[in-house]
C-alpha cells in the first residue's frame, strides 16, 4: 500500500480527495466525524509546506434543485474551525476563477473545491469517471492523495480519474481502514460475523465470501426473518425478502452449523415506536405481528458467542434502531463488546451511527467511515479508488 509517507510532498501542490459527505441540517453539520478523520492527512501535507487542494462529493446531484442543498460552503467554514486557519473555497468545480485562486496559493494554504458531484448535472461526468474531467482536475495539482474511504468502491473522476494522471498515494484514513479490514483476510479464530439491517440481498456477497472463514455468523435485524421463513416458520408482517429465500435455504443447508438465528423477538402489530411490544419465541410469531428487534434470549446467546471471538465484524443493526424501543439490543451488544474488550470492527453505515449515538464509537477496535466500501471489501471485491493508486 503506497501511503502519503512514500510521496515527495515538500512544497508541492497536492490534491487530497476527502470524504466530506457529512449530514447537514439547516446549514449545520450534525456529524463531523469524517471531517475530523481527514485532519491527519491534511495536517501532514501542511507540515510539508504543501498547497493543499481538497475535493469531496456531498450527497447526490441529479437536478438544479440539488445544487444549493449540496453546496460545500458550510464544510469549508467548519473545516476552517477544525484546522484553526482560513480555508479558501471555490464555488466552482472548474474554470478561470478556480485556476486563479490556485495560482495565488502559497505554501500552507488550504482550498476546498465545490462539490465534485456538481459535475454530475452535465452528463454524470464525476460519477462516470469522465476522462476529460479527471485529466482537468489532475492538471490543477502535482501529487494526488486519496483519503476518501467512503467512495473507494466507486470509480469516479475525483478519485480514479485524477489518480491515473498524477503520482498518488492513500492518506492516513484509508491506511487505517485497510489495516483494520485486512486483519479479516486471514482472521484469528474464532472469527465471528454479525449481520443485521434490512435486506438479505445486500449481504449475500458478504455471506458467500465470509462463510468459509467465519466460525459463526450471527444474523439479526430485518434480514433474519427471511432465514426463519426459509426454515418454514411463520414471520407474520415482519420484513421478508422473497428474492433471497432460495439463497437462505441453500446457506442453511450447506452451512447450518455456522449460521446463528434469533430464538426470540420483540414483536408488535404496527411499524411504530408508540405501541407496547411483546417478547415472543421466534417460532411463535403470529400472522398479524412483526418483529422489530431481537429478544433477550437471543441477545444473551449472541453475547455468549461474541465473548469467545478473537475478532468480530458487525454490519447492520439488529433491530429498528431509529425507534427508541427497538434499539435496545443493538446497543446492549455494542456495550457488551466494549466492556469485554472484544476486538470488533463496525462496518460503517447504520451500526456506526448507532454506536456514535450510544457513545461507543471511540471505544471499539475500529469503526469504519464507509459502509458501502466496507461491504464490497468484505465481499472480496477490489476497491477501484485504491487500485488506481500508483
Ligand atoms: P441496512 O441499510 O441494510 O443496514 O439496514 C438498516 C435498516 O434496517 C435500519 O433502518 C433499520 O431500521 C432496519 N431494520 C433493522 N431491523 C429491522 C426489522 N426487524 N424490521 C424492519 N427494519 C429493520
Amino acid at each position: 500500500m503506497k501511503t502519503v509517507k512514500d510521496l515527495d510532498l515538500e512544497n508541492k501542490k497536492v490534491i487530497i480527495r476527502c470524504d466530506f459527505n457529512v449530514p447537514i441540517v439547516d446549514g449545520k453539520i450534525v456529524d463531523d466525524t469524517r471531517m475530523v478523520e481527514s485532519l491527519k492527512t491534511i495536517q501532514y501535507c501542511l507540515d510539508h509546506h504543501c498547497k493543499v487542494i481538497l475535493m469531496s462529493h456531498l450527497g447526490r446531484v441529479k437536478e438544479e434543485a440539488d445544487l444549493a442543498k449540496n453546496d460545500l460552503a458550510p464544510v469549508a467554514a467548519h473545516l476552517s474551525e477544525l484546522l484553526h486557519k482560513e480555508v479558501l473555497f471555490s464555488k466552482k468545480t472548474r474554470g478561470q476563477e478556480l485556476e486563479e485562486m490556485i495560482s495565488r496559493m502559497e505554501a500552507g494554504d488550504v482550498l476546498l473545491v465545490q462539490n465534485t458531484r456538481y459535475e454530475d448535472l452535465d452528463g454524470k461526468k464525476e460519477s462516470s469517471n469522465d476522462e476529460e474531467l479527471g485529466t482537468y482536475w489532475a492538471s490543477l495539482g502535482e501529487v494526488f492523495i486519496n483519503d476518501a474511504f467512503g467512495t473507494a468502491h466507486r470509480a469516479h473522476a475525483s478519485n480514479v480519474g485524477i489518480a491515473s494522471h498524477l503520482p498518488s498515494a492513500v492518506g492516513f484514513l484509508i491506511e487505517k481502514e485497510l489495516t483494520a479490514l485486512s486483519v479479516l483476510d486471514n482472521p484469528p479464530h474464532p472469527f465471528v460475523v454479525i449481520l443485521g439491517g434490512a435486506k438479505v440481498a445486500d449481504k449475500i456477497g458478504v455471506i458467500e465470501n465470509l462463510v468459509g472463514k467465519a466460525d459463526k455468523i450471527l444474523i439479526g435485524g430485518g434480514m433474519s426473518y427471511t432465514f426463519l421463513k426459509a426454515q418454514g416458520y411463520e414471520i407474520g408482517k415482519s420484513l421478508f425478502d422473497e428474492e433471497s429465500l432460495d439463497f437462505c435455504k441453500r446457506v442453511l443447508k450447506e452451512h447450518g452449523d455456522k449460521i446463528v438465528l434469533p430464538v426470540d423477538y420483540a414483536v408488535t402489530n404496527e411499524f411504530t415506536n408508540d405501541e407496547e411490544y411483546r417478547l415472543k419465541d421466534a417460532k411463535e410469531i403470529a400472522a398479524d405481528e412483526m418483529g422489530l428487534d431481537i429478544g433477550e434470549k437471543t441477545t444473551m446467546m449472541f453475547e455468549d458467542i461474541l465473548k469467545e471471538a478473537a475478532i468480530a465484524i458487525w454490519n447492520g443493526p439488529l433491530g429498528v434502531y431509529e425507534f427508541e424501543k427497538y434499539k435496545k439490543n443493538t446497543v446492549r451488544l455494542l456495550e457488551f463488546a466494549v466492556e469485554n474488550n472484544i476486538k470488533i470492527i463496525l462496518g460503517g453505515g447504520d451500526i456506526v451511527a448507532a454506536a456514535t449515538a450510544a457513545g461507543y464509537k471511540e471505544k471499539v477496535y475500529h469503526a469504519s467511515t464507509g459502509g458501502g466500501a466496507t461491504l464490497e471489501y468484505l465481499e472480496g471485491k477490489g476497491l477501484p479508488g485504491i487500485e488506481a493508486i500508483h
